[in-house]
């Protein structure tokens, strides 16, 4: 067994443990990395009159993940100006 495979048995994410790809380089799991990241946002498009187009690209993440937080009330955000 290649040493990597004693000290790295599994690709877990550190946050809640779930499994995830060995490829995945990133050391928290999708649904955690949204966590720790739509209270960010959500406190941007508080302090900032931003279209959901600005936050996607401020933030690095897709436009739909956006729209979706918003869509699902995880943000609100009643002045919100839409793009189209
Ligand atoms: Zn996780």
């Amino acid at each position: 067994m290649p040493f990597e495979e004693i000290t790295r048995p599994r690709n877990i994410c550190s946050n809640c443990g779930k499994a995830m790809a060995r490829s995945y380089k990133e050391s928290l799991c999708p649904d955690c990395l949204d966590d720790m990241l739509y209270p960010k946002v959500k406190d941007y498009i508080l302090h900032h009159s931003v279209t959901e187009m600005e936050v996607a690209e401020h933030f690095d993440i897709p436009l739909q993940k956006v729209r979706r937080w918003i869509r699902d009330g995880r943000i609100e955000y009643k002045g919100f100006r839409h793009d189209n």
